[in-house]
């Protein structure tokens, strides 16, 4: 039986083939995509199942090109009550494309998406957490598209992705083009050093007692923690692709573990997918905001002797 906690985290699932990794990619197996042998459904269907048996609802970031040949698939998620949002069309990295391929990809994945479940697609995580120091020229444009979220930006130090300094909790940015909520996945501060610890390698290299004091560690200081998974990290007999040995390491180490390791995590934990956990901290964080200009209105105010009923009548029943 599921135990009753309080606080609500995040769980997530980046929906892609398991041949789409950026560790692998190149130009060559990119045009053999529709080649390989497909196995996103299967696995998908072990995490639906897995989250069925327990009531929980997830978020599930679908890349286009997959939602364009599985549209069954998107449907039957969103139908069980999960939040579907994007993962772009391509799985290209944002840090090789240009503000006008972005926008093309972004917009085209939202269309598909939104085709099929009917419904408004507001979250988006970039393929392997690209919105880094050199393209936060992606955020406005998330906005302009009609995003309301944005889960890519890691706060850690990684070879190919990672924002060093970057704030490491939910919270809003003020783009050019307006607000948007940042999602940033869970880490930890350990020694000086921030690591991640709520998804990819990260989740199945540690043994799980290990990662669960960790996570309870985020979930102490008062922040939802935000978990991302791949249905591929749940098949441990895929195809074996080459590539460097750090990338082959990282992404099939422990994948026997994985399913196990989320039944677990989702017994221990309560999770919801990403827009309802970010909706109270959105509501704080407006409450706050409109606490503060309350505050400055009336020093205002007192301090050159004008009434202050104005400002009240204002921000009444904020
Ligand atoms: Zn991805």
């Amino acid at each position: 039986m599921r135990r009753n906690h309080s606080r609500l985290h995040c769980l997530s699932f980046d929906v892609e083939e398991h041949f789409q990794v950026s560790a692998f990619a190149s130009p060559m197996r990119r045009r053999h995509w529709d080649q390989f042998e497909s196995r996103v459904e299967q696995n998908t269907y072990k995490i639906l199942h897995l989250l069925e048996r327990r009531g929980i609802k997830a978020t599930f970031f679908v890349l286009g090109w997959v939602a364009e040949r599985h549209p069954r698939l998107v449907k039957e998620i969103a139908s069980l009550g999960h939040e579907i949002a994007s993962h772009g069309y391509s799985h290209e990295l944002i840090t090789a494309q240009t503000p006008a391929l972005f926008r093309e990809d972004v917009r085209r994945a939202k269309g598909i998406l939104e085709d099929l479940v009917g419904a408004s697609v507001t979250g988006y995580r970039a393929p392997t957490f690209t919105i880094t120091p050199e393209t936060e020229w992606a955020l406005p444009i998330l906005v302009e598209e009609g995003y309301v979220y944005d889960s890519s930006i890691f706060p850690v130090i990684h070879d190919s992705y990672g924002f060093r300094g970057a704030n490491p909790w939910c919270h809003q940015l003020n783009t050019t083009s307006g607000p948007l909520w940042e999602v940033p996945p869970s880490t930890i501060q350990l020694a000086g050093i921030r690591i991640p610890i709520a998804g990819g390698g990260y989740f199945r290299l540690f043994p799980y007692p290990v990662l669960r004091w960790m996570l309870r560690q985020v979930e102490a200081q008062g922040h939802p923690l935000v978990v991302y998974l791949h249905p591929w990290e749940l098949d441990p007999h895929q195809p074996r692709m080459n590539g460097p040995l750090l990338s082959r390491f990282r992404h099939y180490v422990n994948l026997q573990r994985t399913e196990e390791r989320l039944a677990r995590l989702i017994e221990d934990f309560s999770f919801a997918p990403v827009r309802e956990v970010i909706e109270p901290v959105r509501r704080n964080f407006q409450k706050h905001r409109a606490l503060a200009a309350k505050r400055q209105e009336i020093r205002r105010a007192a301090s050159i002797g004008a009434p202050i009923a104005s400002a009240d009548s204002r921000l009444r029943g904020v």
